[in-house]
């Protein structure tokens, strides 16, 4: 208790929180520790074989679940969701890129892309003080009451990253090495020696969170805190075969490097807790969706070419298109599909648009795809009255695809096809900017955009084994108030309802997420209050050009980008 009260005092007088909860809190203060794409797939196996002793205290002393994460399990998405209580059809965020039909090109989302209020934005304007440390879309930074360091999609260390804005240089100054770059050397699959030095890359950045978060959270103070691992899903995308059970039995010296670096991340949670402790904080642990097996790429532009929804180019002119692309390459560097517009997906597919009915425009686990609309683009060709009937059509198609897996399996290649305004709940003449269909792929695959070879799967050789996301996540929550040893199943949508519960505040009525009132031993009083505004759209532009290659071959390295 003496410790609690030391570190209090410590604070600037003016710093510390004094706002009114107008409801009994059940917790006093909120630590949030995201770990990105995090699973008990590969967790519980380590925390079985010792590998992680805080953690495993931990979950034993609290509740632990699934936490589900949203349609697509995709980084921006999900953790968009998590900060506005709200699914993608309410704040806009549905990948890493957006499709503009009227201006047929495409773009990056930023903070300046989320219509909702963020968990944020609702404490700092009730008066409370809030930290966010990398947590995924939050670039550029916007103006709260405590501060904010943006996540991973920040372009590098010369952008502004922070707010308020001297604090960048503190930073760059109290942590050594600080850096954005998430690069897997690509030899590592190759060499102990690369993998090593990619794994102790991965780890520092775990000691860098813990540095910026106990020494941001005393400079600033907090009522809630939060800060992301980011690069937990990096490694499980590289080195997935070395962390599932499955496979990693044939690698022992790597399971044991892969192994080694979690408990690094272990050694920086269990100095959390105890920071938590000493601040009377709740902690909550989180990811925003799962990992599994990256068994093959969908392609579903290959299937609508095949079916005469998608022209493509004669011979000549993909290859002229290719040749293009080399050309700029040799000249200029390496071209991003965001310079002039489209061009980047002409120079992946080089399609006729004038006989181009459907597309997928962008892919990030699921295919994002557009009807060409008379009417809503430059090169629109399907009349208004056939929308309905194309669109059915296509998910009749698409849903009846299988592909037959290496192990002699057959599956749909796309289960799930949804009309997006269905999925979200949301109308169309809301959000025109909209994708017409979601293709969700069986579990295991992702979907690629680009088309290589002939077939509607390309399987990824065993030897190879990368990984990719599931909807499964994980939740664990501890501290005051909370359950002992119970296992508590929830959405990634219901933690900032229940953040603001726990805190004593009212939850406004247009969140769509539940209360997880099962995690404590003392029911969180759960009012209602009047909905959210809008946050008013904006035509900024976040990135520059040279921000959006860097951000290009940072999210192509990952898979994201095909
Ligand atoms: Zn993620």
């Amino acid at each position: 208790m003496d410790a609690t009260v030391a570190i209090r005092n410590e604070r600037p007088a003016g710093q510390r929180a004094v706002a009114k909860r107008p409801l009994k809190p059940v917790a006093e203060r909120v630590l949030i520790i995201g770990l990105d794409g995090a699973t008990f797939d590969v967790l519980d196996p380590l925390l079985d074989a010792g590998y992680m002793p805080q953690f495993k205290r931990f979950m034993d002393g609290g509740v632990a679940g699934v936490l589900h994460s949203t349609q697509p399990p995709i980084t921006p998405a999900a953790w968009t969701t998590f900060m506005t209580g709200k699914g993608p059809g309410r704040h806009g965020i549905l990948d890493f890129e957006k499709y503009d039909a009227p201006t047929h090109t495409l773009t990056f989302n930023s903070t300046y892309e989320i219509r909702e209020k963020t968990l944020w934005q609702l404490l700092s304007e009730k008066g409370l003080r809030v930290g966010s440390i990398n947590v995924p879309m939050t670039y550029p930074p916007k103006p709260v009451n405590g501060f904010m360091i943006s996540g991973f999609e920040t372009p590098s260390i010369n952008a502004q990253f922070a707010w308020p804005a001297e604090l960048k240089e503190e930073i760059l100054h109290v942590v050594p090495n600080y850096s954005y770059r998430t690069n897997w050397r690509r030899r590592a699959l190759g060499g102990a020696g690369v993998l090593a030095e990619n794994l102790d890359y991965i780890a520092h950045s775990f000691d860098q969170g813990l540095a910026l978060t106990r020494y941001c959270g005393d400079k600033f103070g907090w009522d809630v805190l939060m800060v992301v691992f980011k690069l937990v899903d990096n490694l499980q995308h590289k080195a997935w075969k070395y962390l599932d059970p499955q496979t990693n039995g044939r690698y022992p010296a790597q399971r044991e490097m892969a192994g080694r670096c979690f408990t690094r991340l272990d050694n920086v949670l269990g100095e959390l807790f105890a920071y938590a402790e000493r601040n009377a904080a709740t902690v909550v642990i989180m990811s925003d969706h799962g990992h599994g097996s990256l068994d093959g790429k969908a392609q579903p532009n290959l299937l609508l070419s095949q079916w005469g929804y998608l022209s493509l180019g004669s011979g000549w002119e993909q290859a002229a298109t290719r040749a293009a692309g080399w050309l700029h390459r040799l000249t200029k560097g390496r071209m991003t599909r965001f310079e002039q517009g489209n061009r980047g997906i002409e120079r992946e597919l080089a399609v006729d648009w004038t006989r181009t009915r459907a597309c997928v425009m962008h892919a990030g686990i699921y295919g994002y795809l557009y009807i060409n609309l008379k009417g809503r683009g430059p090169h629109g060709i399907v009349p208004p009255e056939d929308y309905d009937r194309l669109r059915d059509e296509l998910i009749e198609r698409l849903r009846a695809e299988q592909a037959a897996h290496p192990d002699g399996r057959v599956t749909p290649v796309f289960p799930q096809v949804h009309k997006t305004e269905e999925l979200y709940g949301c109308s169309r003449e809301a959000n025109p900017g909209l994708p017409d269909l979601l293709l969700a792929p069986y579990p295991g695959l992702a979907v690629a955009r680009k088309i290589r070879g002939g077939k509607a799967v390309r399987w990824c050789r065993g030897s190879r084994l990368e990984g990719t996301h599931r909807e499964e996540g994980i939740l664990a929550v501890g501290g005051p108030n909370v359950r002992c040893g119970a296992r508590v199943d929830a959405n990634i949508i219901d933690i900032t309802p229940t953040v603001l519960a726990a805190l004593g505040l009212r939850v406004p009525v247009d969140m769509e997420g539940q209360v997880i009132r099962q995690a404590f031993t003392v029911e969180p009083v759960v009012e209602q209050e009047p909905p959210l505004e809008k946050v008013a759209a904006s035509a900024v532009e976040a990135y520059s050009e040279e921000d959006r290659r860097v951000l290009e071959r940072r999210l192509s390295d990952l898979g994201y980008l095909e």
